[in-house]
């Protein structure tokens, strides 16, 4: 569902992308692990086009991203985003936030995009908090609210970049049983997180990436207990 070929990205002289080759099918889970400055946001920023290649070829869902603007509305549609900070708007009630994507970009009625917000607000177990506003609710709740609010535009691809980062220990296991769910229901993910039990428990590949390279790819597992390059040993050194 989602293909990189070749792909390489410079921001000025700096090459942030190198040849970058990679497939992912329907319903795949991919963790993206590496050290900082790695090149692993800007990977996924690339599918929804918030950061731009300069050569190769990106293509989700059918639809090769260039500068045709109407597939990349489309492409955005299709995937949606959950960033290490929350991203909500401050001002909006958090069923608000929820609506306001269905209702503008896809046009839905207010009440119809209401059930719909609740329905994902039951999932992520935080039906309650609809009527509050984000600063009223603990960072995990609004990493959940977050990752509803994605889900109320039916994203085939769901893409998240260190969503537990920002959290507070306790609120950290909240936020991943919601993404575990989310995987087993089937989703296609892509997933920049350096949470190895998460990792183990739904990605089907482990990604490592240094200076702007794909270094080594394996099932978790495999990649954590037994790596290849002395690279991705080094690293995880560090961090386990
Ligand atoms: P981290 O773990 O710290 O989030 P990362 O692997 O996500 O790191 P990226 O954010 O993708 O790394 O950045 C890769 C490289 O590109 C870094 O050296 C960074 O400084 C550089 N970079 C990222 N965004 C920009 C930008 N908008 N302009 C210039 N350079 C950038
Ligand atoms: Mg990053």
């Amino acid at each position: 569902i989602i293909s990189f070929e070749d792909v390489n990205k410079w921001y000025g002289q700096y090459h942030a992308l190198r040849n970058i080759n990679l497939g992912i099918g329907h319903g795949e889970k991919v963790v993206l692990l590496g050290p900082s400055g790695s090149g692993k946001s800007t990977l996924i920023r690339c599918v929804n086009r918030l950061e731009e290649h300069q050569a190769g070829r990106i293509i989700v869902d059918g639809t090769e991203l260039k500068g045709d603007v109407k597939a990349i509305e489309r492409i955005r549609r299709d995937v949606g985003m959950v960033f290490q900070s929350f991203n909500l708007f401050p001002h909006l009630t958090i069923l608000d936030n929820l609506t306001l994507a269905p209702r503008w970009v896809k046009k839905m009625p207010k009440k119809e995009a209401e059930d719909l917000a609740m329905m994902y607000l039951e999932r992520v177990r935080i039906p309650e908090q609809a009527r509050k506003y984000p600063a009223q609710l603990s960072g995990g709740q609004q990493q959940r609210v977050a990752i509803a609010r994605s889900l109320c535009m039916k994203p085939k691809i769901m893409l998240f970049d260190e969503p537990t980062s920002a959290l507070d220990p306790e609120m950290v296991k909240e936020v991943l049983d919601v993404m575990i769910e989310l995987a087993h229901e089937g989703m296609t993910m892509m997933c920049v997180t350096h949470e190895m039990a998460f990792a183990r428990a739904v990605a089907d590949r482990a990604i490592f990436m240094a200076e702007g390279s794909i270094i080594e790819i394996d099932t978790p597992d495999e990649l954590f207990s037994n790596p290849k390059s002395e690279r991705t040993k080094q690293f995880l050194g560090q961090i386990l």
